[in-house]
C-alpha cells in the first residue's frame, strides 16, 4: 500500500502571510484582537488563534474603538473597511497582495464601459469584496450554463474567482465569446491555486482513491474534490482524519491525499496516520511516499 500526497497540498503564500500577520498581532499587543470572520476554514487553527487571544468578529457590534482587526485573505469590500475605519479600530490589513491586485482591476474596469463578469461563488467573501470594487457593474457567474442564459452585449470583461476551477473558468469564457463582440478575459486563477489543481489532477490518474481534505465551506478545496471527482469516481471529502472509513481504503494499493489552501500540514500528516492505522488494523502493509 502506497499513500501519495499531492504536490502543493496545504496552505498557500496568502494563507501563511494572514497566519503570520495574526500571531504577531496576537503576541505584540495589549488589546483586543479579532479577524473579520475566521482567518481560515479550520476550527483547529482557529482555536489555537483563539487560545492566543484572537478572536472571531463577524459582526460590527462586536468592537469598540482601540481593538485590533485582522483583516483575511480574503480582503473585504470598500464598504466593510469604511465602517471597521468609521469604528476606530486599529486595521491590520491580511488581504492576500494576489486578491489585492483583482480588486484594483476591477475597481478600474468599474470606471470603464462594459459589463464586468466575475466567475465564481456569490456568496463566498472574496467575491463579496469584489463586488464592493464594481460599483454596482459586475455580474457573478458561477458556470457555464448561467453564461449561456445571459443576452448579448456589445462590451465585456470576464475574471475569475482567484481559487477557481481553470476549467470551469475556460468553458465560462467559451460561452461568453457566443455572447459578446468585445470580450476582454483576465485569467485571475492564482498560481497557487493553478499548480496545486493541476498536481491534484496529475495524483487522481494515477491512483485508485483520492482523499481531499480541507475545510467543508473551503471553496478551493470544493474545487479540488470537483476536478478529482472528474477524474476518479473513487474521491473523498473529508474534513479531519477521523472521517477516513475502512470503505474509503477498501481494495485499494495506490491512494492519494491532497489539501487545501487552508488546510495545516499537521492534518495532512494526522491523515496520513489515520490511513496507516486503518490499514494496519486491516493487516495491510503501507509505504508513505510523496510524489
Ligand atoms: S489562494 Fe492564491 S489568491 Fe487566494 S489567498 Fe492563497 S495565494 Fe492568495
Amino acid at each position: 500500500m502506497k499513500i501519495v500526497i499531492a504536490k502543493n497540498s496545504g496552505f498557500c503564500y496568502g494563507v501563511k502571510r494572514a497566519l503570520r500577520l495574526a500571531r504577531e498581532t496576537g503576541k505584540k499587543n495589549n488589546h483586543r484582537v479579532f479577524t473579520w470572520g475566521e482567518l481560515i476554514h479550520n476550527p483547529e487553527v482557529i482555536s489555537e488563534l483563539e487560545r492566543q487571544g484572537i478572536k472571531v468578529a463577524n459582526s460590527l457590534s462586536q468592537l469598540k474603538a482601540g481593538d485590533i482587526v485582522i483583516i483575511r485573505s480574503h480582503g473585504v469590500s470598500p464598504d466593510i473597511y469604511r465602517a471597521l475605519k468609521r469604528k476606530r479600530v486599529k486595521l491590520i490589513d491580511a488581504t492576500c497582495p494576489i486578491v489585492k491586485k483583482i480588486q484594483q482591476a476591477v475597481e478600474k474596469l468599474s470606471r470603464k464601459s462594459g459589463e464586468i463578469i466575475i466567475v465564481g461563488n456569490r456568496n463566498h467573501p472574496e467575491i463579496q469584496g469584489l463586488l464592493g470594487y464594481s460599483r454596482g457593474k459586475a455580474l457573478v457567474i458561477e458556470n457555464e450554463d448561467q453564461a449561456k442564459t445571459l443576452p448579448y452585449k456589445k462590451k465585456r470583461t470576464v475574471l475569475a474567482q482567484s481559487t477557481q476551477d481553470g476549467q470551469l473558468f475556460s468553458k465560462v469564457v467559451a460561452a461568453l465569446v457566443e455572447k459578446t463582440s468585445e470580450l476582454t478575459v483576465y485569467n485571475t486563477i492564482c498560481e497557487s491555486t493553478r499548480v496545486r489543481q493541476e498536481s491534484t489532477a496529475e495524483l487522481a490518474r494515477q491512483v485508485e482513491a483520492l482523499i481531499i481534505i480541507g475545510g467543508r465551506n473551503s471553496s478551493n478545496t470544493n474545487k479540488l474534490y470537483q476536478i478529482s471527482r472528474r477524474l476518479l469516481p473513487r474521491t473523498y471529502f473529508i474534513e479531519s482524519p477521523e472521517e477516513i472509513t475502512p470503505e474509503m481504503l477498501q481494495g485499494v494499493t495506490r491512494i492519494g491525499l491532497s489539501g487545501g489552501a487552508s488546510t495545516p500540514p499537521e492534518v495532512i500528516k494526522k491523515t496520513v496516520t489515520a490511513i496507516n492505522n486503518s490499514f494496519k488494523q486491516n493487516s495491510h502493509q503501507e509505504k508513505v511516499t510523496h510524489d
